[in-house]
């Protein structure tokens, strides 16, 4: 998360988030490029802005890798049915 404000170049108005980390490309491409979405409300010009570079973590449970802003899809899933077992 940066916290640094991005400026139209534009009018100089602050951007305001539209979409963080917007997966740009096929769903199922191996590696997506990821952009943060800006809008200017002051002129609505659109500016993307290469998310910061994530790199999958591995999940020191199940080692299956995922992103590192998701909690473990596999771990979910498990939890889920042994929650479903426990009851
Ligand atoms: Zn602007
Ligand atoms: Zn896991």
């Amino acid at each position: 998360m940066s916290a640094e404000k991005k400026l139209c170049y534009a009018c100089n108005t602050e951007l305001t988030l539209v979409s963080a980390s917007f997966p740009m490309g096929s769903t199922f491409a191996h590696e997506r490029f990821h952009a943060d979405i800006y809008r200017c409300p002051q002129c609505g010009r659109v500016e993307l802005f290469a998310a910061e570079m994530e790199e999958n973590v591995i999940c020191p449970v199940c080692g299956a890798s995922h992103s590192p802003k998701e909690k473990c899809p596999v771990c979910a899933i498990n939890a889920a049915f042994s929650n479903h077992a426990a009851q």
